[in-house]
């Protein structure tokens, strides 16, 4: 959970009533389908807190593949009900804290994954809206050298990249390729590995303009999959993180021993695949490195979108050839 860096007894609450609105700005979807789904709805219900959770005034959000994987009914066997407004990701500022919260109050600066699992019942009032309801304990401080987009575009993918580094068993001085090294989560993957992890050597994959770009986020091998196959150079590695689906290559390059970590597509032995787990924790724990600029959000250069333009970016994220995320702000 967050720790505020103020005094202010626990358990006091909130904004003064009639500050919160009862109806927002949201983008929401009643039924399952492409981006034409989406609508922008002038009164939405603000959603109500629970005692262990804070209102977020919405400042930025980000998608992540699987918000359009939601909206197109992909996980409705555990999905929330419809109505649905997506969003994960969020930046923004507190203005209102349930009884149970302790750490954080009324003008705190926080981010997060609002979402606790991804795919079971992911929140029905999710960040593309003017507020949002979250648990404190899946929010940080925002880094003060970070403005909102950045901070929105890092969650759920660092969140990600974190716990398949550690799922992998991933150290120091270890080696790993990383699949889709200039995505939302390989753009990540490759900064942890390197500059938290303190990897031997990291290679990556992209396509040939973004291999400068995987240089400059740490790597230390930048492979153009558009001319080689990773797959049939003569490099092992102790880990490979697979962030594009290609399971079945993956296996072939990891190390006798070694760990293949799939995000998605077909996972084959020793590959293992997880969901990501959203916590505030890992968050403060990357903080100083977000702080200090070892690591960096990468915020796709199309982008920031502004609210109004939430469909096209959900059909730019779509196209599966961003850099870094697509964020949305302001809001
Ligand atoms: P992005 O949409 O950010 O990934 C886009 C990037 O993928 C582009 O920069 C593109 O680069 C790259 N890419 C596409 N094809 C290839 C390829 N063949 N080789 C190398 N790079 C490629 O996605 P995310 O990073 O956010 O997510 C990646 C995947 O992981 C998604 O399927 C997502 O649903 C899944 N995921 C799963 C999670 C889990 O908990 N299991 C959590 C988060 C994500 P270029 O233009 O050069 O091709």
């Amino acid at each position: 959970a967050a720790a505020s860096s103020s005094s202010s007894s626990p358990a006091v609450t909130t904004a003064e009533a009639g500050e919160v609105p009862a109806t927002m700005k949201a983008w929401a979807y009643d039924e399952y389908g492409d981006g034409s789904v989406l609508k922008l709805s002038d009164a939405a219900p603000v959603p109500d807190i629970a005692d262990d959770q804070v209102l977020v005034r919405v400042a930025a959000a980000a998608l992540n593949p699987v918000d359009a994987k939601r909206r197109a009914g992909k996980f409705k066997a555990t999905d929330s009900p419809l109505p649905t407004v997506p969003g994960y990701d969020v930046a923004g500022v507190v203005v209102k804290a349930g009884r149970q919260v302790k750490g954080l109050k009324e003008g705190d600066e926080v981010y997060g994954n609002i979402s606790e699992k991804a795919l079971e019942g992911p929140k029905q009032s999710g960040s593309l809206a003017e507020y949002t309801a979250v648990e404190e304990k899946l929010l940080a401080l925002k880094p003060k050298s970070l403005g909102f987009a950045q901070a929105a575009g890092l969650p759920l993918a660092v969140e990600t990249a974190h716990e398949g580094l550690e799922r992998a068993g991933f150290s120091a001085g270890k080696s790993i390729l990383i699949l889709g090294g200039a995505g939302g989560v390989g753009s990540l993957a490759i900064q942890l590995a390197k500059h938290v992890y303190g990897a031997s050597k990291v290679a990556a994959t992209a396509s040939t303009p973004k291999l400068e770009l995987l240089k400059s986020l740490g790597a230390d091998v930048a492979i153009d999959y558009t001319k080689e196959n990773f797959e049939d150079l003569p490099d092992k590695y102790d880990v490979v993180f697979d962030a594009v689906g290609q399971g079945e290559k993956a296996v072939k390059v990891v190390k006798e021993g070694g760990s293949v970590v799939v995000l998605t597509g077909a996972v084959v032995p020793p590959g293992f695949r997880f969901v990501v787990t959203s916590d505030g924790s890992v968050l403060e724990k990357l903080n100083p490195y977000l702080e200090s600029g070892k690591v960096k959000p990468l915020v796709d250069p199309k982008g920031p979108f502004a609210f109004s333009q939430v469909v096209e970016a959900f059909s730019y994220l779509e196209t599966g050839r961003a850099t870094g995320k697509v964020v949305i702000s302001p809001i």
